[in-house]
């Protein structure tokens, strides 16, 4: 198990949930618009927030934002330790640095000096795009062995300075690759790993690669907080990220929708009666945890509708509606989705 750390309340590592964090993309001087985008990410389910910190002004800013916002703040620096030090001054949560961008090894101490000052953790993030050069020469160009060794490099350069509070990531867009450099990293390191598959894409493609990178990583129980990156509004990141945590079995949706895929044999619009008892699930006043089963026809239907919670199963313009087993009702196919809601409603109010 990796060791915990904290970045503001949420714990990240030693067996803590895991987090799903995105970043802002708005313009890190405008207070506003930080504080709206963190509002928006706050309510898709976001549990840490990173802002990029290009120069003093945004460093401030950040520091006017801590102090508006309950959300956990990770402040991301590139090549100056100033702005590191600034951003930590004005109440970072979290930092996170590639000590081979800072510029020598003095510049890193005074970074860890004021993280540990001011007791906060610092994300040790490296990137393919970026590797030492001699790593790069002594692996013939960007490898897994190469981003994991830079990974580790850079978390004993800092351990050596007398500094434990550290995460570290490792990023490649190359889905194997990535895969393969966090097995060699997770082996030898016991700090929180933060996951994720970097320039992932658009939405499209980058949330099916991002389920392939951080789904494979997920099921050997490798990762401790994650980020989907997408060409996109951070609050898809966010959706898609809380997803596969879901897909992988790693937190609870409140409700874990199963519907079939849809055959010559199905005689409803199951593709909309799926798509609207979602929709409405969503908002429902309902306990989490409920499994609820849409099904086209009486072949698998039945079955699955009452293994389900609750389910549903089409026939010839209409359906039947199970509940805990049991069926229920035979309803035309126009009010299936109403009196599915109803029986729950019904049935979810008893067991209350
Ligand atoms: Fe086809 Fe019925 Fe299976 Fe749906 S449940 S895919 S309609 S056989």
């Amino acid at each position: 198990m990796t060791k915990q750390i904290y970045c503001g309340k949420k714990a990240i590592g030693g067996g803590a949930p895991i987090t799903v964090q995105s970043m802002t993309n708005v313009d890190s001087h405008d207070e506003e618009a930080l504080l709206r985008q963190i509002g928006e990410l706050a309510a898709v389910g976001c549990d840490i927030v990173r802002i990029a910190i290009p120069d003093m002004e945004a460093a401030r800013t950040l520091g006017r934002v801590r102090r508006k916002t309950e959300m956990p703040l990770v402040a991301d620096i590139h090549f100056d330790h100033r702005l590191a030090i600034a951003a930590i001054e004005n109440g970072a949560d979290k930092i996170r640095i590639n000590p081979g961008n800072i510029g020598s090894r003095e510049k890193v101490r005074q970074v860890v000096e004021a993280a540990k000052a001011h007791q906060i953790p610092i994300r040790v993030g490296v990137n393919s795009g970026s590797l030492e050069k001699d790593i790069l020469e002594k692996n013939g160009g960007v490898t897994a062995e190469g981003l994991a060794e830079s990974a580790l490099r850079s978390l004993a350069l800092i351990e050596d300075m007398d500094f434990d509070d550290l995460a570290v990531s490792l990023k490649s867009s190359d889905v194997r690759m990535n895969c393969q450099a966090h097995r060699i990293v997770a082996a030898k390191t016991t700090h929180p790993i933060h996951i994720g598959i970097t320039e992932a894409g658009t939405v499209q493609r980058g949330k099916v690669k991002s389920a392939v990178g951080i789904g494979a990583l997920l099921m050997e129980g490798i990762g401790d907080t994650l980020r989907v990156s997408l060409t996109a509004d951070p609050v898809e990141e966010v959706r898609y990220g809380i997803q596969i945590l879901e897909a992988a079995g790693l937190r609870y949706p409140k409700v874990n929708l199963i519907s079939c895929p849809t055959c010559g044999r199905t005689k409803v619009d199951l593709q909309g009666l799926a798509e609207e008892a979602e929709r409405r699930l969503a908002d429902a006043d309902i306990r989490h945890g409920l499994t609820v089963a849409i099904m086209g026809c009486a072949v698998n239907g039945p079955g699955e509708a009452r293994e389900a919670d609750y389910g549903i199963a089409g026939g010839q313009g209409k359906g039947v509606i199970f509940a805990k087993g049991q069926l229920l009702l035979t309803v035309p196919e126009e009010e299936l989705i109403d009196q599915l809601m109803k029986v729950m409603e019904e049935h979810e109010r008893i067991i209350r």
